[in-house]
This record gives structure tokens, C-alpha cells and sequence, in this order.
């Protein structure tokens, strides 16, 4: 089993208190945006589905999902599952794109991606509005989801910044354990300093997630962040196994 993880593009923010309610306000802030994709024996996973790059966004050449499965030799029919840790615009952008996979994602989310309360930002119908056909496991809350049934990769709920936030818990062969935390924990500093990630569903759900990623780093996990630049990870074409 491989893990690449894949950088499509770096954010830029104009203040990254945005993120870390009541620190750094007003700090300007480079984000990368990473995908992830998963060579299991049993199937591949994409981990989240990219950003739409505009003028906030410095793509990274060929740095989508498209064409880095395609350096891997594979087409987005060989993708098996679609894993969603949530469905905010920074991480839809080409889920239309894969027909042929099945999408694992929280039915809390799926329900507030395609009818949000008028209060919840963040999604873009656009990204999925040619979606509703596709092949979806629509996941309970609270539950944890042993994708292959081996404990390689298991979805937890970790819902608060979104309605239904999933973070993935990969258990390598040789490196070990390892947390995709989501936005659940967008910035290291949302754990170190215990601030919710930016807007917020549920600000309490949200503190529970914090803590329960705080847990899971407790027991051994490497937490890998959604949008934190200055963890140094291994990038594509590099991988951990
Ligand atoms: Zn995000």
C-alpha cells in the first residue's frame, strides 16, 4: 500500500485569523491544497478532489488529480473509491470527474453540500451539480468505515467545521500510522492552540473533533493537515508505504 501525497496548488489568504479565530488576525497566510490518493491492493482511493484555481490560487504544474493519476499510469475509471473528508469548494473541484467511482462521504454532508442552510458557506454546487447520479456511500454520522476491511484505511467522523467532516486514519505497512485530519485541523496551530477551524456547523462538534485528533496523535498517529505549509511532508512523486 502507497500513500502520495498530492499538492495542487497553494492558497493564498488574506488573514489567517480566518482559520484560527483571534490569532494572527489580519496575517496574510500560503495555504497548499493537497489530494491524496491511495494504492491499496484492493483498489485506489483519491482522497479529496481539488480546488478550482483563480486568482487566490498558484497551481502546481500538472498538479491535478487527472494528470498526477496519470503519472501513476492509471485513468480515473481505475479509481475505486472517491473518499470526501468534506464537500467545501476547495475540495470538489473535479469530483465530476470520476463517473465510474464510488464516493464514500457522511450523508449529513451530502445533504448540506446539495441543499445548505443559507447561514452555511463554503460549498459550490457547481463542482457536483452533475453528481447526483454517481455511485455514493452515504456514511452516518458517528460511525467509523474500514474501507477494505483490514484497518489499512478507516473514515472517522470528525464533523464540527462541516456537517458531516470525516478525517481518514491510514495504517501503512512500513511507516505506520498516519491521520488525514481534513479541515477538521486545517493549520497545526488549530490543535496546538485548540481554535476551531474557521467558520463552523457546530463550534462544540467541531472542539470534540479537535480534541479527538489530539487523541489519535496521543496513540502514535503523524497528523498530515489539510492546508499547513510549514509541515514538511513527502510530496508526489514521493510516497509513503
Ligand atoms: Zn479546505
Amino acid at each position: 500500500m502507497k500513500l502520495y501525497v498530492c499538492m495542487m496548488a497553494m492558497m493564498h489568504l488574506g488573514n489567517k485569523g480566518a482559520l484560527t479565530r483571534g490569532k494572527d488576525v489580519g496575517k496574510a497566510i500560503e495555504m497548499p491544497n493537497y489530494f491524496y490518493i491511495i494504492e491499496h491492493k484492493d483498489g485506489i482511493c483519491l482522497v479529496d478532489a481539488g480546488v478550482e484555481c483563480t486568482a487566490n490560487e498558484t497551481p502546481v504544474p500538472e498538479g491535478d488529480p487527472i494528470s498526477v493519476l496519470k503519472k501513476l499510469g492509471h485513468e480515473p475509471r481505475d479509481v475505486r473509491y472517491v473518499i470526501l473528508t468534506h464537500m467545501h469548494i476547495d475540495h470538489t473541484f473535479y469530483m465530476s470527474r470520476f463517473p465510474d467511482s464510488v464516493f464514500i462521504i457522511r450523508k449529513s454532508e451530502l445533504k448540506m453540500a446539495w441543499w445548505h442552510d443559507k447561514n452555511e458557506g463554503g460549498y459550490c454546487y457547481e463542482h457536483y451539480k452533475d453528481t447526483r447520479d454517481f455511485k455514493y456511500i452515504q456514511l452516518p454520522d458517528d460511525v467509523d468505515f474500514d474501507v477494505f476491511g483490514d484497518g489499512s484505511v478507516v473514515l472517522t467522523d470528525t464533523r464540527g467545521h462541516s456537517a458531516g467532516h470525516q478525517s481518514v486514519l491510514l495504517h501503512l505497512p512500513e511507516y505506520g500510522r498516519i491521520m488525514l485530519t481534513g479541515d477538521a485541523a486545517s493549520l497545526e496551530d488549530n490543535l496546538r492552540f485548540m481554535l476551531v477551524p474557521g467558520t463552523c456547523t457546530s463550534i462544540g462538534k467541531a472542539e470534540e473533533s479537535l480534541q479527538k485528533i489530539q487523541h489519535f496523535e496521543d496513540i502514535g498517529y503523524e497528523l498530515f493537515f489539510s492546508h499547513e505549509a510549514t509541515q514538511k511532508l513527502r510530496l508526489f512523486p514521493d510516497f509513503y508505504e
